[in-house]
């Protein structure tokens, strides 16, 4: 037992030989995509099955950062991103109260909520799961300018127009616009301090999204991994205009994210773009 014979031996060396080119390109530096096989594939999944007009995605690798698919008009440019902010809005204020969030009874419609059935009692992870505005719009009040923009400044965002309200800081309206790209690597981020005050607690209520909140499409349609999400309805910047665009930020799989998908899609609200996303997701996992 344990000895290798010569001919395992040789076999083991040929399939060594094999491995060393492919381990070789993967480490050449290049602004192109990494040579691991997931990464191409998924983005050759993206381009055949879902290069349709109205549909925006970014892909990255949650490791590295690196684009690996790209079919958005202009990743830089800034545009309102709904719902997507209020992770952020969340940490300003927990940085700012002590990390204590609060506790808040949405009732729905009465409210201001865009459920118009009450979300009833939540925590911070329960109102990012389901993103509730009664919570958020509370959570904001609590939230100024001045203690959003260390937030801001680490996490790489836009900065809010000045005239900003608490509506605003989370995510309605036009006033806080933030380029994808900038967004996509700020979740990266809130990712990598996953072991930070106040940040498990969001990541928690993604993972919480994913399975039974605005994103269940995502772990839906997933048969292995499962997924962090965020979504958000913002204004619709296309033109011809729509009521509003749908948007979804998921990692994947959720305890040690490998990629990041940040779709938009024309037209449709969040949850809805959750659909397309969980498609996308279940397609490169095959
Ligand atoms: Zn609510």
């Amino acid at each position: 037992m344990g000895s290798i014979g010569p001919q395992r031996a040789r076999s083991l060396l040929f399939l060594f030989l094999l491995a060393v080119p492919a381990r070789c390109q993967q480490a050449q530096p290049s602004n192109s995509p990494p040579a691991s096989l997931f990464s191409q594939s998924a983005a050759e999944i993206l381009r055949r099955d879902f290069a349709k007009g109205e549909t925006s995605y970014l892909l990255l690798d949650a490791k590295t950062g690196a684009v690996l698919a790209n079919r958005w008009d202009n990743p830089e440019k800034a545009v309102p991103m709904g719902s997507l902010v209020k992770p952020f809005t969340a940490l300003a204020y927990a940085q700012a109260h002590d990390f204590r969030y609060p506790i808040y009874e949405c009732r729905g419609k009465l409210n201001g909520c865009w459920q118009p059935r009450p979300h009833g009692k939540l925590d911070i992870t329960a109102a990012v799961s389901v993103s509730c505005n009664a919570y958020f719009r509370h959570l904001a009040e609590g939230v100024t300018l001045e203690q959003l923009r260390p937030v801001v400044l680490t996490f790489g965002l836009e900065f809010p127009d000045g005239e900003s309200t608490s509506a605003t800081l989370f995510g309605l309206g036009d006033q806080w616009r933030i380029s994808p790209m900038h967004l996509a690597e700020a979740y990266l981020e809130l990712n990598r301090r996953k072991n930070q005050p106040g940040v498990a607690r969001i990541l928690a209520g993604m993972r919480q999204s994913a399975q039974r909140g605005t994103g269940a499409a995502v772990d839906r349609q997933l048969k292995r991994a499962k997924a962090l999400v965020k979504t958000g309805t913002a204004p619709c910047t296309h033109s011809p205009w729509a009521p509003a665009d749908g948007l979804v930020i998921a990692l994947v799989p959720e305890d040690q994210p490998e990629i990041l998908l940040f779709v938009r899609i024309h037209g449709v609200a969040g949850a809805k773009a959750a659909e397309t996303a969980g498609q996308m997701l279940r397609e490169m996992e095959e």
